[in-house]
């Protein structure tokens, strides 16, 4: 059987656009979406605000029943307590957010969350059945060394520790080379780790999971090479950044074709 994966372009704004601001453009996004719509069919498009933007994008969603789903950037392990400035996934999903990104390259970075805390969030988020998109990859040094798909297949293998062959979960690729630096990955490496990562899949959860779950690229994607990582077998779709906060740019990269 032929399992067809809705295509996932995500936009993760990072450390961008304050609530007023999200307000501005997640209207300015449906009203592009909507217009072009005749050729963007069956494709979800997600938006990844800052934590204090997620009530207004919440409201205004609901209130204007726009096709837009959005989520969280991070998530705490914990449920609820003593945790300063963190976010549990509870009170994600009492803002209905559809997802959550776990283990961006910039919290493994800079924020040093290791594989063990990236397997204690991937949990926390399914528990509050909040959907993690984690996110794997490998720097420029890691390629040179261990090759293309290796470390983002261990650090997959690690964060899905003891989850369930049944989880709704979401896989990013994105080269920690190719995040921000305008270098993308060609379609054929990131299709090759792509299909890697999907074949560990198959392994760890088993071949049903590993055929519904959505893997996505992420590092540098543009209008103009979107169509290219779509096509690939294994790509469902795309998490996109600094692309992701201007509107025409992104409702392009939502139609891909
Ligand atoms: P970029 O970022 O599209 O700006 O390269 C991608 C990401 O960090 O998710």
């Amino acid at each position: 059987m032929v399992t067809v994966r809705t295509p996932l372009l995500a936009g993760n704004w990072k450390m961008n656009l304050d609530h007023l601001q999200a307000i501005a453009f997640v209207q300015k996004l449906a009203w592009t979406l909507k217009d072009a719509h005749h050729d963007y069919t069956q494709a979800e498009v997600a938006v990844f605000p800052p934590f204090t933007d997620l009530r207004s994008v919440q409201n205004l969603i609901a209130a204007d029943k726009l096709d837009i789903v959005y989520g969280g950037q991070d998530l705490s392990a914990h449920d609820s307590g003593a945790y300063t400035g963190e976010i549990s996934g509870a009170f994600l999903a009492k803002l209905e957010c559809t997802y959550v990104i776990v283990g961006h390259s910039e919290r493994r970075q800079y924020h040093g969350e290791n594989d063990e805390l990236l397997n204690a969030k991937v949990k926390a988020a399914l528990k509050h059945n909040v959907v993690p998109v984690l996110c794997v990859g490998e720097t420029a040094e890691d390629l040179e060394e261990f090759g293309p798909s290796a470390v983002p297949v261990a650090q997959m293998r690690a964060a899905l520790a003891g989850v369930s062959a049944d989880a709704n979960i979401v896989i990013a690729y994105e080269p920690v080379w190719a995040i921000g630096s305008g270098l993308a990955a060609t379609e054929e490496q990131a299709e090759q780790v792509c299909a890697a990562l999907r074949v560990a899949l198959a392994e760890e959860l088993g071949t049903d999971a590993a055929e519904r779950t959505r893997i996505l690229y992420g590092g540098s994607v543009k209008s103009t090479n979107i169509a290219g990582f779509m096509r690939q077998t294994n790509i469902d779709g795309a998490l996109v950044g600094g692309a992701s906060l201007d509107v025409a740019e992104f409702s392009s990269i939502a139609r891909f074709q």
